[in-house]
């Protein structure tokens, strides 16, 4: 029954879903105890109704005890919340950030730990959500600023030129009005710079009041402070989004971006976001780092600051005292570009319109930077992806020396330069591997769209016409076989000491080709030597008196003028190491006599066909 009305519910959704994504949740609660209120069993179901939110495809949730369990653990901790602050249970941990060139620390986050009487230390995960719905997370917030003022203020005075502890602000304190006197009087209260402690916002902050928060931060910024978007990427983002929001740091977490089995693509993402930061000079902290890999690529795409366990985890302050101990170089630096915020917003832009035109176009289109003879998709449609998808490094370069043919990158680049020069539409046509083995012919369009600090933007469009090039190329093969076919001038040599075979070739070819015979090696030289007529063709015999093939072979690739001429032999000896021997010094086909005439002229068009150049 419940599945049957998720159906109908789901069938009227379809309605409206062009537009926007709208989900049911079904909570079911089984009455087994009908003493129970009504009250009661309702607040059961819509518990389990909220279960299923948030979880992919499923849209019904059950009641269990657990659940009721759950709200008896959420009211424990908020039974104890008040004490424990006043107690000061709440302790700071500390958490450095890298500069990764020096792999020295160049700053910390704050982040709370509970340590509990009886229950030991307790993590964040574990309360954070439940302070947050009920507003009491504005008060742990506060006390963690304010704790960690304190410890700041303390390393000043003992003159360890601490570097900036940025802090968590949640989402509801956003909300309150006195947020930026509260941060004003405390860091005056310590006499600190406010430099010194910076803010760090999710940006889920902008999603309901955009307006309102971002007069907020930058009263925030007016006073001083410094602004991280953190978990940019986790969800609402995009580049985007930074256009309108006055933010100083972003802090980008490799969970939301490096999946396992995406294909690098997260990677890609990853590096061309730090690619556009660090064009608008916004320094980029990737979180979350936990391997040497990581580290390097990170590294290689040139992000500049990293946190995360394989540097250092979470730490109680009196361990970071330590590290704070040895002094290092400058924390980062920070400037405003805005005529590149205009670029990285049209690039990144997440109209999604904008994306389905994007993606309903079945060639490849992508934006590219190129810059220092590398090209970087920023963005790209998902046949872009199916096409390059293999090609682009994790690092985010198209790595095209594999599979494109030295000339036709050149022909690439030309005009990439072309385009980027006289800012105008350049196309040129070009061949490529794909992964299968299979080649593929492309019409590359690009359009320059403007300069980047390093180099320029090109928007790029990627027209298969591999169907139309080998049809061109049949059409042109075909007239090059019937021209030769057709042209009288070509000479072909017939060096045979049987007089038969000889009369047998002159018939043969009589029509297409002017015959020429000689019945040894040593004439047949003097003929081609003497240059009386272009020859196309040698047909050789091996056995001949006077001079054999094989010394004819060696005479005549030893003379520059006449090497390049194709030879097919034509030899009674069907011994096949001879053949391959043959075939290895350069003699273009081997035939076997007796041989059947027609075969010999197929041979012969196949060599001429083989040896000319397509255009
Ligand atoms: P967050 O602000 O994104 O903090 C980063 C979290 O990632 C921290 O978890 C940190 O311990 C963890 N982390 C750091 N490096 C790595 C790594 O290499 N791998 C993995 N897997 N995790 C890493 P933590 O301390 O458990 O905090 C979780 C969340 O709780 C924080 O996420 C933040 O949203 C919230 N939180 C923590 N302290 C505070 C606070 O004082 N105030 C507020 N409002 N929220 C806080
Ligand atoms: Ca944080
Ligand atoms: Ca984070």
């Amino acid at each position: 029954i419940v599945l049957l009305i998720q159906n109908k519910i789901l069938d009227c959704l379809k309605e409206y879903n062009r537009a926007y994504y709208i989900e049911p949740s079904i909570g079911v609660c089984v009455i087994k105890d009908r003493r129970l209120s009504m009250g009661i069993i309702y607040d059961q179901a819509s518990m389990a109704a909220k279960s299923c939110k948030h979880k992919f495809m499923s849209y019904i949730g059950y009641y269990d005890d657990n659940m009721t369990q759950q709200i008896y653990i959420e009211q424990e901790i908020m039974n104890e919340a008040q004490r424990a602050l006043d107690e000061e249970q709440f302790v700071v941990y500390l958490q450095p950030k890298i500069r990764l060139s020096t792999e020295e620390p160049c700053g910390a986050e704050a982040l709370v730990r509970w340590k509990h009487p009886k229950k030991g230390l307790i993590s964040p995960g574990k309360f954070i959500p439940v302070f947050e719905s009920n507003g009491f997370i504005g008060k742990l917030d506060y006390y963690m600023w304010e704790h960690t003022c304190m410890l700041l203020k303390k390393w000043c005075d003992n003159g360890w030129n601490p570097k900036p502890v940025s802090v968590n602000v949640s989402m509801a304190n956003m909300y309150n009005p006195n947020l930026c006197d509260q941060l004003v009087d405390l860091v005056e209260k310590y006499e600190l710079s406010p430099k010194l402690l910076q803010l760090e916002l999710t940006e889920s902050v902008f999603v309901n009041d955009p307006d309102m928060m971002i007069k907020k931060v930058e009263s925030l910024q007016e006073n001083g402070f410094t602004i991280l978007m953190d978990d940019f990427g986790s969800g609402y983002s995009s580049l985007n989004t930074l256009k309108d929001i006055p933010v100083d740091i972003l802090k980008l977490d490799m969970k939301f971006l490096s999946g396992e089995d995406d294909g690098g693509k997260g990677e890609r993402i990853l590096a061309s976001v730090v690619r556009m930061a660090s064009w608008l000079d916004l320094p980029v902290i990737v979180e979350g780092v936990e391997t040497e890999i990581q580290k390097n690529f990170l590294n290689n795409i040139g992000c500049e600051f990293v946190q995360g366990f394989y540097f250092a985890r979470p730490m109680p302050w009196e361990e970071y005292e330590e590290i704070l101990k040895n002094p290092h170089s400058d924390a980062e630096s920070n400037m405003e570009n805005s005529e590149a915020r205009e670029v990285v917003e049209a690039i990144w832009n997440t109209n999604p319109e904008l994306d389905r035109l994007f993606d309903s176009v079945d060639n490849p289109v992508a934006v590219l930077e190129y810059a220092n003879r590398n090209v970087y998709p920023l963005r790209a449609n998902e046949a872009f992806e199916r096409c390059f998808g293999s090609s682009i490094t994790k690092q985010g370069v198209l790595n095209y020396k594999k599979s494109i043919p030295e000339q036709y990158v050149r022909r690439i680049f030309r005009t990439l330069d072309e385009c980027a020069q006289k800012k105008k539409i350049s196309y040129c046509e070009y061949f490529r591997i794909q992964d299968n083995g299979a080649g593929k012919w492309h019409r590359l369009k690009v359009q320059y769209v403007r300069k980047t600090p390093d180099g320029f933007i090109i928007l790029a469009y990627f027209g298969d016409i591999t169907e139309e090039k080998t049809l061109e190329q049949e059409v042109h093969r075909y007239k090059v076989f019937t021209d030769e076919k057709m042209s009288s001038h070509m000479g072909l040599l017939v060096v045979d000491d049987d007089e038969v075979t000889r009369a047998i070739m002159t018939e043969t070819f009589k029509n297409q080709f002017d015959v020429i015979c000689a019945d040894n090696g040593k004439s047949a030289l003097e003929i081609l030597e003497n240059n009386e007529k272009d020859i196309a063709v040698i047909l050789l015999d091996m056995e001949m008196p006077v001079m054999n093939g094989q010394e004819f072979l060696e005479y005549k690739n030893a003379n520059a003028d006449i090497a390049d001429i194709p030879v097919i032999v034509i030899s009674s000896d069907s011994n096949q190491h001879l053949q391959v021997n043959m075939l290895d010094q350069g003699v273009n086909d081997y035939i076997t006599k007796p041989f059947v005439p027609e075969i010999v002229e197929r041979r012969v068009y196949n060599v001429l066909e083989f040896r000319t150049p397509f255009k």
